[in-house]
């Protein structure tokens, strides 16, 4: 089994190399996706740091080449690189830019390639499917270039996308990562942990990106950790927003517009329920249950209060509907 992962590593390395061999050398490669990123705005330097590259618009142009340099049918399968279908090969990542995602360590696990025109009824990613080294709810894209930062900045940014990542990261904000098409899980935010306690959620100004971030933040509570919400302006994506400001600029937005995830939940939906009783009590009873999975007490005080003064209630009313949480969950 450590070969099989081996040989799996192994061959992955080799995709690595041999897209961003095309997206730099080949014709194809060169009039399609590097016009393709340079239209993003990515620059040479980017490209490169972060392995981007092109898979060629031909049904085996890349397992062809693997084969005729030696690397065994069976890997270039099980790491889904190559679909064989009826003793037919196919490259799965046909005509795509490619996004390669690292382990901690910059290993690669797999990738993810996204089409080039979107109207056509092809997702608009694709990614490596699970495997002996690849398993989406156990990586963080961009983790690799991300975590000296992390580390040193004692904060983590989480935004959705591959390209969030690298357009933040080209404006010179580092310590950021990507979950990248699933629901943040609890082995991402452990991936995390070792670095800070610390993190910042960043989502697309649409429902969809709140909800998602909704559910970030109480697995994160949960995880002992800290969590601060940065809503960004609508119709924008951290991509697209970092695209048009400087580092300096950034940085003074997300300075003042993060918000811990009790003052989060309470402008979002304070609107509506401050005028209204039984919204007013429902919104209460969600904060009360982020409030409930933080594990260390004192912190959970403080939330307490900050949530009273909030809603302008007494902390006994707190008090008593966390205990009434305690109970249900014994
Ligand atoms: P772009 O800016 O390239 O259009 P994005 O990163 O803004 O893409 P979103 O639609 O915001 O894309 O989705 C966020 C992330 O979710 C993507 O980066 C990708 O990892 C994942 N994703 C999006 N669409 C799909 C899909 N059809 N299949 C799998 N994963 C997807
Ligand atoms: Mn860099
Ligand atoms: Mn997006
Ligand atoms: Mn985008």
């Amino acid at each position: 089994q450590l070969n099989e992962k081996e040989s799996m590593f192994i061959v992955s390395e080799f995709a690595k190399k041999y897209f961003e061999e095309t997206l730099f050398h080949a014709e194809e490669g060169k009039a399609i996706g590097m016009t393709y990123f340079k239209e993003r705005g990515f620059t040479q330097e980017t490209i490169k740091e972060f392995g981007l590259g092109y898979s060629p618009d031909q049904w085996s142009a890349f397992t062809d080449a693997a084969l005729q340099k030696g690397y065994s049918l069976e890997y270039l399968e099980k790491t889904g690189l190559t679909i064989v279908k009826e003793d037919r090969k196919f490259d799965r990542f046909k005509g795509r830019v490619m996004f390669p995602i690292q382990s901690m360590s910059g290993r690669v696990l797999g990738f993810g390639g996204r089409i080039l025109i979107t109207d056509k009824k092809a997702a608009k990613y694709l990614n490596s499917p699970e495997s002996d080294i690849y398993h989406k709810s156990k990586v963080l894209y961009g983790i690799f270039h991300a975590k000296q930062e992390i580390a040193k900045q004692d904060n983590c940014f989480l935004v959705e996308g591959y390209t969030d990542v690298i357009q933040m990261h080209q404006t010179g904000i580092k310590n950021v990562v990507a979950s990248s098409g699933t629901a943040l899980t609890p082995d991402q935010i452990r991936l995390i942990s070792r670095l800070t306690k610390n993190i910042t959620m960043l989502f697309d100004g649409d429902a969809a990106g709140i909800r998602a971030s909704m559910r970030g933040v109480d697995l994160i509570l949960e995880a002992g950790m800290n969590v601060r919400v940065c809503p960004l302006p609508d119709g924008e994506d951290p991509d697209s927003f970092a695209r048009k400001h400087s580092k300096e600029q950034l940085d003074e937005y997300f300075k003042n517009n993060a918000t811990d995830f009790i003052r989060f939940k309470a402008n979002l939906l304070m609107g509506e329920a401050k005028s209204d009783p039984i919204k007013k009590a429902e919104l209460i009873r969600d904060m009360v249950q982020s409030i409930s999975k933080i594990p260390d007490q004192i912190q959970k005080e403080i939330y307490v209060q900050e949530c009273a003064r909030i809603m302008d209630i007494s902390e006994d009313v707190i008090f008593n509907s966390l205990a009434q949480i305690g109970r249900k969950e014994l």
